[in-house]
């Protein structure tokens, strides 16, 4: 291949750096409907990997959308920039070592073999939060199924948008009748070996 940027030749590796940080860099993506606990769980999960000593960040709604993303809606073609411009991010904490635990609705496959494509799928662990609908719009965190109910919101996925279940997401985690600790636990053993700098 001689289509790399001769830049990234000079520039120090994602695996020199990976060794600085002792770890091994991955994006952790959690995709699965509005409500279903994906930043919960990516949220709980950092925290029990910072205090294992592994180097994260958290990538979500909240910090990208208002950010970087803040000039993107909820269209079709909206949706597809927000999760380009967030692979490209999550590459580079990737090419940097670091954990990247990714909270996105992100709802169907194209969107999803986008983002993989992007950040290489060594290095890209899809996890699918499998909450039933009826589960999220009860939990109803922000309010939004309401809103979608009553016409308030546009194409709002689970409602008047489609969100496809993943057909092979490295992990499975259903969260009905289940404490957010169980599930986090589930999903630290999962990816603890991957994660963890050989020795
Ligand atoms: P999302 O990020 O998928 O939109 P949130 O994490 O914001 O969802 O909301 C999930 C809600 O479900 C939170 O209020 C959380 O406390 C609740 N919840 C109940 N049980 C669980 C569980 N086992 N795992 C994750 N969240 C759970």
């Amino acid at each position: 291949m001689n289509d790399i940027h001769p830049v990234f030749e000079k520039m120090i590796g994602q695996h020199e750096k990976e060794t600085f940080l002792n770890q091994k860099a991955k994006v952790i993506w959690f995709t699965g409907l509005s409500g279903s606990g994906k930043s919960t769980i990516a949220l709980s999960l950092e925290k029990r990997l910072h205090e294992k000593d592994f180097f994260t960040q958290v990538l979500d709604g909240d910090n990208v959308r208002t950010g970087i993303n803040n000039n993107l809606g909820f269209s079709e073609e909206d949706r597809t920039e927000n999760i380009r411009r967030i692979a490209e991010i999550s590459k580079l904490f990737v090419n940097c070592g670091i954990i990247t635990l990714n909270s996105f609705v992100s709802p169907t496959n194209a969107i999803r073999k986008l983002a993989k494509e992007i950040i290489g799928k060594d290095n890209f662990i899809e996890i699918f939060v499998d909450t039933p609908i009826e589960i999220c719009e009860q939990r109803d965190v922000k309010g939004l199924y309401k809103k979608a109910r009553e016409g308030k919101i546009k194409d709002f996925t689970g409602i008047t948008s489609p969100f496809e279940a993943p057909k092979n997401p490295d992990l499975t985690i259903k969260t009905e009748n289940r404490t957010i600790e169980n599930c986090v636990e589930e999903v630290f053993n999962f990816i603890v070996l991957k994660i963890k700098s050989k020795v």
